[in-house]
């Protein structure tokens, strides 16, 4: 049979990083085998509907290139993929479990089982509390036909009967057994006519012919109700395999990241950056911290998954080929920003400069830096071994688009020398006039001008750094000066000059 996974998001607001692995792994899962990754929006419940959530999970899975096959505006023979847009499909499926004795009518208001839970603790609505309750299971049929008849608002329950073991052959876990005596009789249609998840999940996974459900650990408990409804459907044999994924951990100390620890941690645990409407409800992305796409779904896919080895970074075509659910642990897994970091910077020292660029070019926009392609091709070649993220080629390499901001003062104290300044000066006048203005020949000219002066490189070439970039790091020298142009590069000699003898006669005062 061939394989179909879906991923089933409820657009309730941004959706957190954990989302995004399980909905790549459901990609991996369905591009190893052939098969096919569906979209569902799983948007029955309307009190925690967030508009523009759904948008963000379309967009958040084309900037990682996780595309479904099928899925709202994607296509697909299964279709809606929008669950609210299923109502009618539900309503039939409830009703037909009440007629085959599976699931009945439950009358009691949300007041009364309230004042319940505040009488009788830990009350569950249940084989054992049932009987005593408004249902149509306790009630005679004439004065349920009454109630429904005269428009009584009402719910549909599933019966749970008890002694019944629960077997799941979880393809993570192994075997997980619970006991039908400890599962409530879970809603399945709701008073206003929309269906719980579990109804609507279980309809649309049988309907949609999905043969595996990939998601994450929270969901193991709802497991049980899930096989119940299929066995209540008589659908038991074309029930789907389970997969439960572990946790994502917090980067320290213990338990599950939650999206407040993005701001505690200030660190992205979204894949896009969400504006909500108060403060809290405003995340920062992966993309918005300057990630390149490919290092979020190598970080993502380890997150939980390991083929076995030493290999770290896998392209897209290695991990569909290597992915199994069988090499997926049991055990959480600690979400480590420092790695997340670690590969984008592999991923940014491997990707070529003219895209490097693209990505570059609405950053440097927005600074109000020199924007076009080719500039913006040659600072990704000097910088691109220097950063981890995208935004760190304009902050760190700032002085390839503005004049320096401040020096490196103790290394000026360091290195300058006043015997030096008729050399630095001689470099500054020659500058203008190398031909082709390139770190070969920008090299050669200062050299010759080293041995005409009798100047040691090892003295000179510090102070050309720092005059030109401020500090002792960044790329070579040569080839910043080469980018900088004869006009900048002289002009920023003489403005490194004038503050090397500012700085000495500071010291010299001191
Ligand atoms: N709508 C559920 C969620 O938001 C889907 C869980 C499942 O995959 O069954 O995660």
């Amino acid at each position: 049979m061939a394989v179909r996974v879906r991923f089933a998001p409820s657009p309730t607001g941004a959706l957190h990083i954990g989302g995004i692995r399980t909905a790549l792994y459901n990609y991996l899962f369905a591009r190893h085998h052939g098969g096919a990754f569906v979209l569902r929006i799983e948007d029955t419940d309307q009190s925690r509907h967030v508009p523009q959530a759904e948008e963000y999970i379309v967009e958040a899975l084309r900037w990682l290139g996780l595309l479904p096959d099928e899925g709202p505006g994607f296509g697909g023979d299964c279709g809606p993929y929008r669950q609210s847009e299923r109502k009618a499909i539900y309503h039939q499926h409830a009703q037909a479990l009440v007629e085959r004795g599976k699931a009945y009518y439950a009358f009691d208001t949300p007041e009364e089982l309230e004042a319940l839970r505040q009488r009788e603790a830990h009350f569950s609505y249940n084989y054992q509390t049932r009987t005593r309750l408004r249902n149509s299971l306790s009630m005679k049929p004439e004065e349920v036909e009454a109630l429904l008849r005269s428009g009584a608002p009402y719910v549909i329950r599933l019966q749970v009967m008890p002694d019944e073991e629960v077997h799941i052959q979880d393809l993570i876990r192994g075997e997980v057994v619970f006991q039908s005596s400890e599962l409530d009789d879970k809603v399945l249609l709701k008073a206003d006519g929309m269906p719980t998840y579990h109804l609507a999940n279980i309809v649309d996974d049988h309907l949609m012919r999905i043969t595996h459900v990939i998601r994450g650990e929270e969901w193991l408990s709802s497991t049980a109700h899930h096989v119940l409804l299929y066995r209540a459907f008589g659908w038991e044999p074309t029930m789907p395999q389970f997969a439960h994924l572990p946790l994502i951990l917090r980067p320290e100390g213990q338990g599950k990241l939650s999206k407040r620890d993005g701001a505690r941690f200030g660190i992205p645990v979204f894949p896009l950056s969400w504006k909500g409407a108060s403060a809290e409800d405003c995340f920062l992305g992966f993309r918005e911290a300057g990630f390149l796409p490919p290092a979020v779904l190598n970080f993502l896919a380890l997150l939980g998954w390991h083929p076995g080895g030493e290999q770290e970074v896998f392209s897209m075509e290695e991990m569909v080929r290597l992915f199994s659910l069988e090499h997926i642990s049991k055990g959480g897994a600690r979400f480590d920003y420092d790695k997340a970091r670690w590969f984008n910077q592999r991923y940014i020292m491997a990707t070529d400069n003219a895209t490097l660029a693209q990505y570059l070019r609405p950053l440097a926009e927005a600074k109000g830096y020199r924007a076009d392609l080719p500039y913006l091709e040659r600072v990704a070649a000097l910088m691109k071994e220097r950063v981890s993220l995208l935004p760190d080629f304009l902050e760190e390499g700032y002085y390839l688009f503005e004049p320096v901001r401040t020096y490196d003062d103790e290394s000026i104290r360091k290195k300058w020398n006043s015997a030096l300044q008729p050399v630095l000066e001689a470099i500054a006048d020659r500058i203008p006039s190398v031909q082709p203005f390139d770190a070969p020949a920008l090299e050669a000219a200062v050299k010759a001008l080293l041995q005409e002066h009798q100047a040691k490189a090892g003295e000179v070439l510090p102070l050309l750094r720092l005059a030109l970039v401020g500090t002792m790091k960044g790329p070579p020298v040569f080839d910043t000066a080469a980018l900088l142009g004869p006009a900048e590069t002289a002009e920023r000699l003489r403005r490194g000059m004038a503050y090397f003898l500012q700085c000495q006669a500071v010291a010299r005062d001191q």
